[in-house]
């Protein structure tokens, strides 16, 4: 029996329902389980593997054995190949080249959808015969004769035309730590380009590819070379779901992880265990902590979705080891990356579109937060980026994805990353009298997405710059200084198995009330005389609740309760403290965090134009002098800033040396 009757037999037995169903309705590819086969026959399954084309093409013959209902074209394609047959990226060579392998990756970019022919039906233009030829190159291929004996001037009398797509694929990041990840250029062509199937194999998505090795002749300047690369056909493609997949929990991890959850210390063993080496920032390392485990993503009825990923902003003087932190938590977090605001080239730090010469046409490509998906991004010199990254990144931490439309391209990339970033000063250090706005050049409404914002101060101190001293002497000659109280991999299960068990977190009535009351009282503490102090937004409210959520993860509990509740609060009055606290008026001032002005600083500016106004009455040009004296009458003390301020926003100017005009 030869290969099409033995195939057709299968595709009888086994498949035989699905093939008239799939008829009926219109279908356009029959899935085989490869196990299926394999039962079936063992030499047709391994004749599969080795053979892939000439099998594949002798389903095709097969099927229009079958009398189905309306001829469709149907194709066959392979899911479930057995282990053996999943092969690193890194690992191909040419001895896989015509076979039959599935590979596992992460789309970083994607070329559009073009149409291509694949096919030319050519007639002779003397004896009338049709001539086909496989168009498998990029240049048109032309018959080299007919049987007539014409060797020149075909006419064509037919173009097959498919749609196509090409990706380029990286090695997930886990599999490739440390090493330059494993590239590959994919082949999709017919169905697998649908629209459907185009918004699953954009830049970002993680796919298991069953194809056949080809090889690509390298292009130099759009020439051909003897140099090969290798791509891969694709013949089925689906999404790999498995989220953290090197990371492997025994049930022998679970015990033990269930039983440090029971610890009532766990929160502060957790604590003690990120960057052991670096001293002090506790409350700093608490909210890496939460940020970690993270809160749970809410899905509204009317659709809108609230993150559950939690964002901190980390500002502050050089050397205070900002860096040295963004780094080891990217490293201790199942899925972390990190990378410079500054540093990133290529696809920038969202996603970009722009022209390949190897794939041909415009592609788009992933930038660093895309692939970074469902873990966390360690962003340093968050200030530095790029204009076009800092108007994605509006998107991406709140709707969690990156919209890009450039060229012909349109999409919508997941971007389901929590974000740890760094910012150094603008005038190089950090000046405590200033707010943080006026010293990072992060817009306000960027800032205002960040759930907590720390900023680090090197003041020279004594005491402290003893102990930091002694601590990275110790940590460097007695190692169990440095060493984390849950060892590294331990809490990597940890945050990975918390993470995937615990994705519903209800709030308990007490822990809600608490989170309520402390929202609404700050709201509402400073009314009335003190109208237009904005203690505090919603955008805190949020992260508030995300917090608290994080903290019961971490626990392992689905409820919320008041001690998460406690600690949440505790957190954001800290961070809301360190950059938002009024010494004049004890009110902790939203506006002056995230604007720049402190109410108290916007009266006093209005009082002071109040003065020049009175003087202006007087003189034509009013002397600084006399503005500075008459303002210490009304008990400002700053005017010198405040009349700086004035100046810089174009309210008033200097007409000439030590004298000011209203304009
Ligand atoms: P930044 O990014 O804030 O400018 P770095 O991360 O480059 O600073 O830190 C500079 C160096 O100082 C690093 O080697 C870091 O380990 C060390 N360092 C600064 N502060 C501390 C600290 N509190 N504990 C231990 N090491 C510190
Ligand atoms: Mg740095």
């Amino acid at each position: 029996m030869d290969l099409k009757e033995r195939l057709e037999e299968f595709l009888r037995r086994e498949y035989e329902a699905k093939l008239y169903e799939l008829a009926k309705e219109g279908g356009t590819s029959l899935v085989i389980d490869f196990s299926v086969l394999d039962r079936f026959d063992p030499l047709l399954a391994d004749e599969l593997l080795e053979q892939p084309s000439e099998t594949l093409e002798a389903f095709q013959e097969a099927l229009k054995n079958i009398d189905l209902p309306e001829y469709s074209k149907i194709a066959i394609r392979i899911r479930n190949l057995p282990k053996r047959k999943e092969v690193r990226i890194r690992s191909l060579r040419s001895r896989h080249i015509g076979k039959l392998l599935c590979v596992e990756g992460v789309v970083k970019s994607a070329s559009e959808v073009m149409p291509q022919i694949y096919d030319i039906i050519y007639k002779c233009p003397d004896c009338g015969a049709l001539i086909e030829v496989k168009q498998d190159g990029t240049l048109i291929k032309k018959p080299n004769f007919c049987e007539c004996g014409r060797r020149t001037n075909f006419d064509v009398e037919e173009e097959k035309k498919m749609d196509v797509r090409w990706l380029r694929i990286s090695e997930p990041f886990e599999i490739a730590e440390g090493e330059k990840p494993g590239e590959i250029a994919v082949f999709l062509k017919d169905d697998l380009t649908t629209t459907d199937m185009q918004r699953r194999t954009d830049p970002g998505n993680r796919l298991k590819i069953v194809g056949i090795i080809k090889e690509l002749p390298k292009r130099i300047k759009g020439k051909k070379t003897t140099k090969m690369n290798l791509m891969l056909e694709a013949n089925y493609v689906e999404p790999s779901e498995k989220e953290f997949e090197d990371i492997k929990i025994s049930e022998e991890d679970v015990k033990k992880i269930k039983s440090m959850a029971n610890d009532p210390l766990i929160f502060e063993k957790l604590t003690q265990s990120i960057a052991p080496a670096i001293y002090g920032y506790d409350e700093i390392k608490q909210a890496i902590i939460l940020q970690m485990f993270g809160g749970v993503e809410h899905r509204l009825p009317d659709k809108t979705k609230v993150r559950g990923n939690i964002h901190i902003l980390i500002t502050g003087d050089p050397g205070v080891a900002k860096s040295q932190l963004l780094k080891l938590v990217a490293d201790i977090m199942p899925r972390g990356k990190y990378a410079s605001g500054k540093g990133v080239t290529g696809a920038g730090l969202t996603a970009t579109v722009r022209k390949d010469e190897e794939l041909g046409g415009w592609v788009l490509e992933a930038g660093a937060l895309v692939l970074a998906n469902k873990g966390l991004m360690s962003i340093d010199e968050f200030d530095k980026m790029n204009k076009d990254d800092q108007i994605a990144m509006h998107e991406a931490m709140s709707l969690e994805t990156i919209s890009i439309a450039k060229a012909s391209i349109t999409a919508t990339l997941p971007a389901r990353t929590a974000i740890l970033a760094a910012a150094n000063p603008s005038f190089g250090r950090f000046d405590p009298m200033m707010s943080i706005i006026e010293q990072i050049k992060i817009p306000e409404t960027l800032m205002s997405r960040f759930d907590l914002k720390f900023a680090l101060r090197d003041i020279p101190d004594k005491e402290r710059d003893e102990e930091i001293a002694n601590h990275i002497l110790k940590s460097r000659t007695d190692l169990t200084v440095a060493t984390p109280v849950i060892p590294t991999d331990l809490l990597r299960k940890y945050i990975a198995y918390a993470k995937k068990n615990y994705t519903d977190i209800e709030l308990t009535e007490e822990a809600a009330n608490r989170l309520k009351n402390f929202y609404v009282d700050m709201r509402n503490k400073y009314t009335g005389e003190e109208a237009g102090v904005v203690s505090i937004t919603l955008r805190q409210y949020e992260a508030l609740i995300r917090l608290a959520e994080a903290s019961a993860k971490l626990r392992l509990d689905k409820k919320v309760r008041l001690e998460d509740a406690e600690r949440a609060i505790k957190l954001m009055s800290y961070s809301l403290r360190q950059l938002g606290y009024e010494e004049e008026t004890g009110v902790i001032d939203i506006d002056r965090i995230e604007s720049g002005v402190t109410t108290s600083q916007r009266s006093k500016i209005g009082a002071i134009l109040a003065i020049i106004e009175e003087l202006e009455k007087e003189e034509e040009q009013v002397s600084v002098e006399d503005i500075k004296a008459e303002a210490e009458t009304r008990g400002i003390k700053d005017a010198d800033s405040l009349i700086e301020k004035l100046k810089k926003e174009g309210i008033i100017f200097e007409p000439k040396y030590g004298y000011v005009k209203r304009l």
